[in-house]
Protein backbone atom coordinates (compact mmCIF):
# COMPACT_ATOMS: atom_id res chain seq x y z
CA UNK A 1 0.00 0.00 0.00
CA UNK A 2 1.51 3.28 -0.97
CA UNK A 3 2.03 5.72 2.08
CA UNK A 4 -0.28 7.75 3.03
CA UNK A 5 2.58 11.03 3.75
CA UNK A 6 5.14 10.21 1.15
CA UNK A 7 8.09 11.87 1.64
CA UNK A 8 8.28 15.81 0.19
CA UNK A 9 10.95 15.57 -2.95
CA UNK A 10 12.79 18.36 -3.39
CA UNK A 11 13.82 19.43 -6.99
CA UNK A 12 17.53 18.97 -7.40
CA UNK A 13 18.01 22.91 -8.47
CA UNK A 14 17.66 23.87 -4.78
CA UNK A 15 20.42 21.24 -4.07
CA UNK A 16 23.04 24.25 -4.30
CA UNK A 17 21.45 26.85 -2.09
CA UNK A 18 21.72 26.08 1.25
CA UNK A 19 19.82 28.23 4.10
CA UNK A 20 21.61 31.42 4.59
CA UNK A 21 23.66 31.84 7.31
CA UNK A 22 22.27 35.23 8.32
CA UNK A 23 18.60 34.02 8.66
CA UNK A 24 20.27 31.34 10.85
CA UNK A 25 21.57 33.99 12.64
CA UNK A 26 18.30 36.05 12.83
CA UNK A 27 16.73 32.62 14.06
CA UNK A 28 18.87 31.94 17.03
CA UNK A 29 19.33 35.54 18.16
CA UNK A 30 15.00 35.74 18.26
CA UNK A 31 15.59 32.28 20.23
CA UNK A 32 17.76 33.69 22.79
CA UNK A 33 15.75 36.40 23.03
CA UNK A 34 12.74 34.83 23.52
CA UNK A 35 14.26 33.01 26.01
CA UNK A 36 15.25 36.27 28.02
CA UNK A 37 18.54 37.10 26.95
CA UNK A 38 18.99 40.94 26.00
CA UNK A 39 20.91 40.11 22.67
CA UNK A 40 21.32 42.98 20.20
CA UNK A 41 21.14 42.46 16.61
CA UNK A 42 23.27 44.23 14.21
CA UNK A 43 22.62 41.75 11.15
CA UNK A 44 19.57 43.86 9.43
CA UNK A 45 20.31 44.48 5.69
CA UNK A 46 17.38 47.67 5.89
CA UNK A 47 17.41 51.12 7.30
CA UNK A 48 16.17 51.25 10.73
CA UNK A 49 14.08 54.65 9.60
CA UNK A 50 10.65 54.51 8.36
CA UNK A 51 9.07 55.44 5.12
CA UNK A 52 8.53 59.50 4.48
CA UNK A 53 5.02 60.59 4.94
CA UNK A 54 5.34 62.56 1.37
CA UNK A 55 5.57 58.62 -0.02
CA UNK A 56 3.08 56.81 1.85
CA UNK A 57 0.88 59.17 1.24
CA UNK A 58 1.32 58.74 -2.80
CA UNK A 59 0.59 55.21 -1.88
CA UNK A 60 -2.72 56.35 0.21
CA UNK A 61 -3.88 58.55 -3.06
CA UNK A 62 -3.33 55.77 -5.21
CA UNK A 63 -5.22 53.77 -3.12
CA UNK A 64 -8.24 55.81 -3.38
CA UNK A 65 -7.60 56.75 -6.80
CA UNK A 66 -8.20 53.05 -7.58
CA UNK A 67 -4.49 52.09 -8.54
CA UNK A 68 -5.76 48.77 -7.09
CA UNK A 69 -5.40 46.44 -10.50
CA UNK A 70 -2.55 44.86 -12.42
CA UNK A 71 -0.27 46.88 -13.96
CA UNK A 72 1.85 46.74 -17.30
CA UNK A 73 4.12 44.05 -16.94
CA UNK A 74 7.44 45.92 -16.65
CA UNK A 75 6.07 48.84 -14.63
CA UNK A 76 3.70 51.75 -15.15
CA UNK A 77 4.56 54.65 -17.17
CA UNK A 78 4.40 56.91 -14.67
CA UNK A 79 7.23 55.21 -12.98
CA UNK A 80 9.50 54.16 -15.67
CA UNK A 81 9.17 58.08 -16.38
CA UNK A 82 10.57 58.84 -13.54
CA UNK A 83 13.21 56.33 -13.61
CA UNK A 84 14.18 57.49 -16.57
CA UNK A 85 14.73 61.47 -15.33
CA UNK A 86 16.52 59.70 -11.96
CA UNK A 87 19.28 58.34 -14.27
CA UNK A 88 19.49 61.17 -16.37
CA UNK A 89 19.69 63.57 -13.33
CA UNK A 90 22.16 61.68 -11.45
CA UNK A 91 24.13 60.53 -14.19
CA UNK A 92 23.70 62.00 -17.65
CA UNK A 93 22.22 58.51 -18.57
CA UNK A 94 19.39 58.17 -21.19
CA UNK A 95 17.38 55.24 -20.62
CA UNK A 96 14.19 55.34 -22.78
CA UNK A 97 10.56 53.39 -21.45
CA UNK A 98 11.93 49.77 -23.33
CA UNK A 99 15.21 49.78 -21.49
CA UNK A 100 13.86 50.15 -18.44
CA UNK A 101 12.25 46.88 -16.32
CA UNK A 102 10.09 47.68 -12.77
CA UNK A 103 10.44 44.36 -10.71
CA UNK A 104 9.29 43.21 -7.05
CA UNK A 105 12.77 44.47 -5.29
CA UNK A 106 16.32 44.56 -7.15
CA UNK A 107 16.36 40.96 -6.36
CA UNK A 108 13.56 40.48 -8.64
CA UNK A 109 15.50 42.30 -11.24
CA UNK A 110 19.40 39.94 -10.72
CA UNK A 111 16.96 37.17 -10.79
CA UNK A 112 15.03 38.16 -14.21
CA UNK A 113 18.59 39.09 -15.75
CA UNK A 114 20.21 36.25 -14.93
CA UNK A 115 17.41 33.52 -16.03
CA UNK A 116 16.82 35.41 -18.61
CA UNK A 117 20.77 35.28 -19.76
CA UNK A 118 22.48 32.10 -18.59
CA UNK A 119 23.54 29.09 -20.35
CA UNK A 120 24.36 26.19 -18.17
CA UNK A 121 27.74 26.69 -16.97
CA UNK A 122 27.85 30.08 -18.02
CA UNK A 123 30.02 32.28 -15.83
CA UNK A 124 29.61 35.36 -13.35
CA UNK A 125 32.38 37.08 -12.16
CA UNK A 126 31.48 38.02 -8.37
CA UNK A 127 34.07 40.08 -6.48
CA UNK A 128 33.79 38.56 -2.70
CA UNK A 129 33.04 39.80 -0.44
CA UNK A 130 29.27 39.54 -1.67
CA UNK A 131 25.82 40.26 -1.25
CA UNK A 132 25.11 36.28 -0.50
CA UNK A 133 21.96 36.31 -2.94
CA UNK A 134 23.71 36.76 -5.58
CA UNK A 135 25.91 33.16 -5.92
CA UNK A 136 22.62 31.35 -5.29
CA UNK A 137 20.69 33.23 -7.55
CA UNK A 138 23.14 32.43 -10.31
CA UNK A 139 23.06 28.98 -9.14
CA UNK A 140 19.76 28.81 -9.54
CA UNK A 141 19.70 30.36 -13.13
CA UNK A 142 21.99 27.50 -14.08
CA UNK A 143 25.00 29.79 -14.11
CA UNK A 144 28.48 29.26 -11.84
CA UNK A 145 29.73 32.14 -10.00
CA UNK A 146 33.36 32.53 -10.33
CA UNK A 147 34.47 34.50 -7.37
CA UNK A 148 37.66 36.87 -7.06
CA UNK A 149 38.78 37.59 -3.72
CA UNK A 150 39.19 41.52 -2.71
CA UNK A 151 40.41 41.81 0.56
CA UNK A 152 40.88 44.86 3.05
CA UNK A 153 44.35 45.32 2.43
CA UNK A 154 42.77 45.94 -1.78
CA UNK A 155 39.88 48.14 -0.12
CA UNK A 156 37.63 45.44 -1.03
CA UNK A 157 38.12 46.34 -4.79
CA UNK A 158 38.92 44.15 -7.68
CA UNK A 159 41.62 44.88 -9.88
CA UNK A 160 42.37 44.83 -13.74
CA UNK A 161 44.75 41.93 -13.06
CA UNK A 162 42.49 40.03 -11.17
CA UNK A 163 39.67 40.18 -13.52
CA UNK A 164 41.89 39.89 -16.52
CA UNK A 165 42.74 36.23 -14.26
CA UNK A 166 39.14 35.73 -13.94
CA UNK A 167 37.68 36.07 -17.88
CA UNK A 168 37.23 33.27 -19.71
CA UNK A 169 35.18 31.95 -22.76
CA UNK A 170 32.30 31.46 -20.54
CA UNK A 171 32.46 34.65 -18.70
CA UNK A 172 29.00 35.85 -19.47
CA UNK A 173 28.69 38.87 -16.99
CA UNK A 174 30.66 40.55 -14.16
CA UNK A 175 28.85 41.83 -11.56
CA UNK A 176 29.76 45.17 -9.21
CA UNK A 177 27.90 46.27 -6.35
CA UNK A 178 28.96 49.38 -5.22
CA UNK A 179 28.88 50.98 -2.56
CA UNK A 180 28.96 47.05 -1.42
CA UNK A 181 27.07 45.20 1.10
CA UNK A 182 29.26 43.62 2.89
CA UNK A 183 32.20 45.94 2.75
CA UNK A 184 30.98 49.50 2.33
CA UNK A 185 33.49 49.79 -0.23
CA UNK A 186 32.72 51.99 -3.19
CA UNK A 187 34.26 52.28 -6.36
CA UNK A 188 35.03 55.64 -7.47
CA UNK A 189 35.33 56.36 -11.64
CA UNK A 190 39.29 56.16 -11.66
CA UNK A 191 38.66 52.96 -9.79
CA UNK A 192 36.46 51.71 -12.12
CA UNK A 193 38.20 53.27 -15.63
CA UNK A 194 41.05 50.59 -15.20
CA UNK A 195 38.48 47.39 -14.87
CA UNK A 196 36.24 48.55 -17.93
CA UNK A 197 39.35 49.25 -19.82
CA UNK A 198 39.67 45.03 -19.56
CA UNK A 199 35.96 45.15 -20.52
CA UNK A 200 36.13 47.06 -23.78
CA UNK A 201 38.18 44.14 -25.49
CA UNK A 202 35.73 41.79 -24.41
CA UNK A 203 32.93 42.26 -26.41
CA UNK A 204 30.98 39.14 -25.30
CA UNK A 205 31.19 39.74 -21.60
CA UNK A 206 27.82 41.96 -20.22
CA UNK A 207 28.41 44.62 -17.11
CA UNK A 208 25.89 44.22 -13.94
CA UNK A 209 26.41 47.30 -11.82
CA UNK A 210 24.07 46.77 -8.67
CA UNK A 211 24.05 50.62 -7.30
CA UNK A 212 21.61 49.78 -4.24
CA UNK A 213 23.92 51.90 -2.01
CA UNK A 214 23.94 55.00 -4.22
CA UNK A 215 22.57 57.69 -1.89
CA UNK A 216 24.13 56.09 1.21
CA UNK A 217 27.71 57.27 0.66
CA UNK A 218 30.46 59.28 3.18
CA UNK A 219 32.90 61.95 3.04
CA UNK A 220 31.88 63.39 0.44
CA UNK A 221 32.57 59.46 -1.81
CA UNK A 222 31.82 60.21 -5.75
CA UNK A 223 29.65 57.47 -6.74
CA UNK A 224 29.79 56.45 -10.01
CA UNK A 225 28.51 53.91 -12.34
CA UNK A 226 29.74 51.85 -15.06
CA UNK A 227 27.53 52.64 -17.96
CA UNK A 228 28.45 56.47 -17.47
CA UNK A 229 31.83 56.35 -16.40
CA UNK A 230 32.57 54.10 -19.99
CA UNK A 231 29.55 55.11 -22.57
CA UNK A 232 31.29 52.95 -25.33
CA UNK A 233 30.21 50.13 -22.91
CA UNK A 234 26.73 51.16 -21.67
CA UNK A 235 24.63 48.75 -24.62
CA UNK A 236 26.23 46.26 -23.00
CA UNK A 237 25.32 47.41 -18.68
CA UNK A 238 22.70 46.97 -16.59
CA UNK A 239 22.58 49.38 -14.09
CA UNK A 240 20.40 47.97 -10.91
CA UNK A 241 19.10 50.45 -8.31
CA UNK A 242 15.96 50.07 -6.28
CA UNK A 243 14.16 52.23 -3.47
CA UNK A 244 14.84 49.67 -0.88
CA UNK A 245 17.27 51.12 1.17
CA UNK A 246 17.79 54.98 0.38
CA UNK A 247 13.84 55.38 0.66
CA UNK A 248 13.28 53.43 3.92
CA UNK A 249 10.96 51.04 1.37
CA UNK A 250 12.54 47.56 1.93
CA UNK A 251 8.64 46.48 2.68
CA UNK A 252 7.40 47.58 -0.61
CA UNK A 253 9.84 45.86 -2.65
CA UNK A 254 9.95 48.05 -5.71
CA UNK A 255 13.75 47.55 -7.91
CA UNK A 256 14.42 48.64 -11.12
CA UNK A 257 17.40 48.89 -13.77
CA UNK A 258 17.92 50.18 -17.02
CA UNK A 259 19.92 48.34 -19.98
CA UNK A 260 19.66 47.73 -23.87
CA UNK A 261 15.99 47.04 -24.82
CA UNK A 262 16.12 43.34 -26.14
CA UNK A 263 18.07 42.06 -22.40
CA UNK A 264 14.75 43.92 -20.72
CA UNK A 265 12.61 42.49 -23.05
CA UNK A 266 13.92 39.07 -22.28
CA UNK A 267 13.95 39.83 -18.44
CA UNK A 268 10.26 41.19 -18.69
CA UNK A 269 9.13 37.19 -20.23
CA UNK A 270 10.49 35.83 -17.00
CA UNK A 271 9.06 37.84 -14.91
CA UNK A 272 5.52 38.08 -16.69
CA UNK A 273 5.42 34.12 -15.77
CA UNK A 274 6.48 35.05 -12.28
CA UNK A 275 5.02 38.14 -10.11
CA UNK A 276 2.97 39.55 -14.16
CA UNK A 277 3.88 42.91 -12.45
CA UNK A 278 5.19 44.59 -9.07
CA UNK A 279 2.70 45.91 -7.05
CA UNK A 280 0.32 48.75 -8.41
CA UNK A 281 0.38 51.03 -5.12
CA UNK A 282 3.67 50.50 -4.56
CA UNK A 283 4.78 51.74 -7.59
CA UNK A 284 2.72 55.10 -7.44
CA UNK A 285 4.85 55.10 -4.01
CA UNK A 286 7.92 55.07 -6.31
CA UNK A 287 7.31 57.64 -8.49
CA UNK A 288 6.37 59.76 -4.99
CA UNK A 289 9.98 58.51 -4.06
CA UNK A 290 11.80 59.67 -7.13
CA UNK A 291 10.01 62.43 -8.42
CA UNK A 292 9.97 64.58 -4.65
CA UNK A 293 11.88 66.05 -2.61
CA UNK A 294 15.37 64.23 -2.03
CA UNK A 295 16.72 66.77 0.42
CA UNK A 296 15.94 64.38 3.23
CA UNK A 297 18.61 61.79 2.02
CA UNK A 298 21.05 64.13 3.02
CA UNK A 299 20.12 63.90 6.46
CA UNK A 300 19.88 60.57 7.00
CA UNK A 301 23.26 60.32 5.16
CA UNK A 302 24.77 62.03 7.70
CA UNK A 303 22.80 59.80 10.66
CA UNK A 304 24.53 56.88 9.17
CA UNK A 305 27.85 58.37 8.88
CA UNK A 306 27.44 59.26 12.79
CA UNK A 307 27.04 55.61 13.37
CA UNK A 308 29.63 54.63 10.70
CA UNK A 309 32.51 56.77 12.69
CA UNK A 310 31.03 55.37 16.51
CA UNK A 311 31.65 51.38 15.29
CA UNK A 312 34.71 51.81 12.57
CA UNK A 313 36.56 53.81 15.96
CA UNK A 314 34.57 50.86 18.69
CA UNK A 315 36.26 48.31 16.48
CA UNK A 316 39.66 49.79 15.86
CA UNK A 317 40.16 50.04 19.10
CA UNK A 318 39.83 46.60 19.71
CA UNK A 319 42.96 44.32 20.02
CA UNK A 320 42.67 42.29 17.38
CA UNK A 321 40.11 43.37 15.30
CA UNK A 322 40.79 45.84 12.50
CA UNK A 323 37.89 47.52 10.37
CA UNK A 324 38.71 49.54 7.25
CA UNK A 325 36.52 52.46 7.24
CA UNK A 326 33.26 52.37 4.03
CA UNK A 327 33.05 54.56 1.70
CA UNK A 328 29.07 53.82 1.94
CA UNK A 329 25.67 51.39 2.44
CA UNK A 330 25.29 51.23 6.00
CA UNK A 331 27.88 47.79 7.21
CA UNK A 332 31.60 47.57 8.15
CA UNK A 333 33.51 44.49 7.83
CA UNK A 334 36.19 44.21 10.01
CA UNK A 335 39.14 41.84 9.90
CA UNK A 336 38.83 39.23 13.34
CA UNK A 337 42.18 37.62 11.91
CA UNK A 338 43.68 38.88 15.16
CA UNK A 339 41.82 37.15 17.30
CA UNK A 340 41.88 33.51 15.62
CA UNK A 341 43.75 31.15 18.01
CA UNK A 342 43.05 32.59 20.64
CA UNK A 343 40.57 30.75 23.54
CA UNK A 344 37.12 31.41 25.50
CA UNK A 345 36.88 31.38 28.65
CA UNK A 346 35.54 27.87 28.77
CA UNK A 347 38.44 26.86 26.78
CA UNK A 348 36.67 26.72 22.78
CA UNK A 349 39.27 27.68 19.97
CA UNK A 350 38.32 30.62 18.60
CA UNK A 351 39.60 29.28 14.97
CA UNK A 352 37.57 30.92 12.46
CA UNK A 353 35.23 33.77 11.84
CA UNK A 354 32.19 32.07 12.64
CA UNK A 355 34.03 30.51 15.97
CA UNK A 356 34.06 34.20 17.02
CA UNK A 357 30.74 35.30 15.57
CA UNK A 358 29.43 32.37 17.34
CA UNK A 359 30.84 33.31 20.67
CA UNK A 360 30.14 36.93 20.92
CA UNK A 361 26.06 35.45 20.21
CA UNK A 362 26.00 32.94 22.42
CA UNK A 363 28.63 34.28 25.45
CA UNK A 364 28.24 38.29 24.76
CA UNK A 365 24.39 38.77 23.40
CA UNK A 366 25.80 40.68 19.99
CA UNK A 367 24.60 39.04 16.82
CA UNK A 368 27.12 39.97 13.89
CA UNK A 369 27.43 37.80 10.84
CA UNK A 370 30.66 35.47 9.98
CA UNK A 371 32.89 36.66 6.69
CA UNK A 372 32.09 33.43 5.50
CA UNK A 373 28.44 34.09 4.43
CA UNK A 374 29.68 37.00 2.02
CA UNK A 375 32.45 34.59 0.28
CA UNK A 376 35.92 35.76 2.32
CA UNK A 377 36.95 34.97 5.52
CA UNK A 378 38.29 36.40 8.52
CA UNK A 379 35.98 39.09 8.68
CA UNK A 380 32.80 39.96 9.82
CA UNK A 381 29.72 42.55 9.22
CA UNK A 382 28.09 44.66 11.20
CA UNK A 383 24.83 46.15 10.22
CA UNK A 384 24.85 49.94 11.66
CA UNK A 385 21.07 50.66 10.59
CA UNK A 386 20.45 50.93 14.04
CA UNK A 387 20.22 53.19 17.29
CA UNK A 388 23.44 55.18 18.61
CA UNK A 389 22.45 53.87 21.99
CA UNK A 390 22.58 50.11 20.66
CA UNK A 391 26.03 50.24 18.83
CA UNK A 392 27.46 51.82 21.82
CA UNK A 393 26.36 48.81 23.66
CA UNK A 394 27.24 46.50 21.04
CA UNK A 395 30.86 47.88 21.26
CA UNK A 396 31.39 47.86 24.86
CA UNK A 397 30.17 44.02 24.58
CA UNK A 398 32.29 43.07 21.69
CA UNK A 399 35.28 44.61 23.56
CA UNK A 400 34.62 42.83 26.69
CA UNK A 401 34.51 39.37 24.89
CA UNK A 402 37.87 39.87 22.96
CA UNK A 403 38.82 41.04 26.31
CA UNK A 404 38.47 37.59 27.75
CA UNK A 405 40.21 35.51 25.13
CA UNK A 406 43.33 33.93 26.20
N1 LIG B 1 21.44 44.46 -3.79
C1 LIG B 1 22.09 44.53 -2.62
C2 LIG B 1 23.56 44.78 -2.62
C3 LIG B 1 21.41 44.36 -1.41
O1 LIG B 1 22.08 44.44 -0.24
C4 LIG B 1 20.03 44.11 -1.45
C5 LIG B 1 19.28 43.87 -0.20
O2 LIG B 1 19.80 43.58 0.86
C6 LIG B 1 19.39 44.05 -2.69
C7 LIG B 1 20.14 44.22 -3.84
C8 LIG B 1 17.93 43.75 -2.83
O3 LIG B 1 17.13 44.81 -2.56
P1 LIG B 1 15.56 44.78 -2.80
O4 LIG B 1 15.18 43.44 -3.34
O5 LIG B 1 14.95 45.07 -1.47
O6 LIG B 1 15.29 45.87 -3.79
Amino acid sequence: MPALHPEFQKASRIDAIEVSEILQIGARATALKQAGRPVIVLGAGEPDFDTPDFIKQAAVDAIWAGETKYTALGGTPQLKQAISAKFQRDHGLAYTAQEIIVSTGAKQVLYNAFMASLEPGDEVIVPAPYWASYVDIIALAGGKPVLVPCGADAGFRMTADQLRAALGPRTRWVLFNSPSNPSGAGYSAADYSPLLEVLLDHPDVWIMADDMYEHIIYDGFDFATPAAVEPRLKSRCLTINGVSKAYAMTGWRIGYAGGPAELIAAMAVIQGQATSCPSSVSQAAAVAALSGPQEFLRDRQRSFQARRDLVVAGLNAIDGIECPTPEGAFYTFASCAGVLGRKTPEGALIATDADFCTYVLEHHDVAIVPGRAFGLSPYFRISYATSEEELREALVRIARAVAQLT
